[in-house]
């Protein structure tokens, strides 16, 4: 299958590693050119020289905090500059803290809400109109499992990834007849350094190892493994192409069967 992403100009966001940087790799591969952003400036500088060597890719890097909206407008400046236009935008960020409820101040809202809601609308504001005047355009939300069922001790992303649902879904409605879709992937457990936090984190938590830990997981995931961040990607990097025409509004997820609904 032909994926048509020859020649298009995708934006990533927090992309130096783990499901951000597997997307960047595929799009890459599949001959779209890059904006890649991260907070890091020299993890960023290995990712897209790493992507280049296996891809040939034309890639501009960015180093910026998502959760800064002078930071986002700068991402959009150097992508606008170089390529004149974005035509795949990947929303992504670290996810917010663990822990329940009462462990939370009243900042760790706001700092959640920065990082992963209005981070997705601030990148969005700056590229849609492009997309809506070309009449062409993909925007693909990373949210997570949570969104279709609550994951422990997750309480800020659990909460923060409905809005960013919300958001999109009803955004695809409002820009569908331009040509542009907008999706959101829910990934489900995939093995990335954010994973392995979460294991320590809630094994500190319960006084347990991070192997029955992440044991726990495996065993409530029909295929029995947790999944890897190009598995992930291939969804992405699907939705994010021409031949993804008629899938708008959808939250799809890459879990291994986790979730346990019908639809
Ligand atoms: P990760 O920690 O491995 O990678 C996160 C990336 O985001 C890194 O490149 C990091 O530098 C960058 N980043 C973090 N904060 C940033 C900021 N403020 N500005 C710019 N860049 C920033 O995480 P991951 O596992 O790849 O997860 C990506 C997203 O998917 C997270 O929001 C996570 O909560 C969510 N998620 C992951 C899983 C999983 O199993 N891996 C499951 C569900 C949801």
């Amino acid at each position: 299958m032909d994926l048509g992403l020859k020649g298009k100009i995708a934006l990533v966001t927090a992309s130096s590693r783990g499901l951000g940087r597997a997307v960047a790799e595929e799009l890459a591969a599949e001959g779209a050119s890059l904006v890649l952003c991260a907070r890091n400036t020299a993890s960023l500088e290995k990712t897209a020289d790493a992507i280049r060597e296996t891809t040939g890719a034309k890639i501009i890097t960015v180093t910026a905090d998502v959760s800064d909206p002078a930071a986002i407008d700068s991402v959009w400046a150097r992508a606008r500059d170089e390529f004149g236009r974005v035509d795949i935008l990947i929303t992504n960020a670290g996810g917010p803290p663990a822990g329940p409820f009462e462990s939370h101040p009243p900042s760790a809202w706001t700092d959640a809400l920065r990082l992963n809601f209005e981070s997705v609308v601030n990148i969005t504001r700056a590229v849609l109109p492009g997309m809506k005047e070309r009449r062409w355009g993909r925007i693909i939300n990373i949210t997570s499992i949570a969104v279709k069922q609550p994951v422990d001790n997750l309480i800020l992303s659990n909460s923060v990834r409905a809005a960013v649902t919300g958001f999109a879904r009803t955004l695809a409605n409002e820009v569908a007849g331009f040509g542009v879709t907008v999706n959101c992937v829910m990934p489900g457990y995939t093995l990335t350094d954010r994973i392995a936090d979460l294991a320590k984190a809630n094994a500190d938590q319960r006084g347990t190892t991070t192997d029955a830990i992440v044991g726990a997981w495996e065993s409530q995931i029909p295929m029995g493994r947790l999944g890897t961040p190009k598995e992930f990607a291939a969804m992405v990097t699907f939705l994010a192409s021409e031949r993804a025409s008629y899938t708008t509004g959808a939250s799809i997820p890459v879990d291994g069967g986790w979730i346990r609904a019908l639809l």
